[in-house]
């Protein structure tokens, strides 16, 4: 087993990328430069994910540098 990689982040969305652009924005602005994440899950129910502007489920980064 590799070691697992530290995934990029989009700088404009703060979401976790798995490819090399942002699947929500379409931005190509990524980081590795970033702590912890946010699984959103319902985001229609989530305090969180309206906090953080975020409407579709998935992991958005809590920290990006
Ligand atoms: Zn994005």
């Amino acid at each position: 087993m590799a070691p697992k990689k530290q995934p990029y982040v989009c700088r404009g969305c703060h979401r976790v990328v798995d490819g090399e652009s942002c699947v929500m924005c379409g931005s190509s602005n990524l980081t590795q430069d970033w702590a912890g994440y946010l699984v959103i899950i319902d985001p229609k129910h989530s305090d969180i994910a309206k906090k953080m502007n975020v409407d579709t489920p998935g992991r958005v980064a809590l920290k990006v540098r």
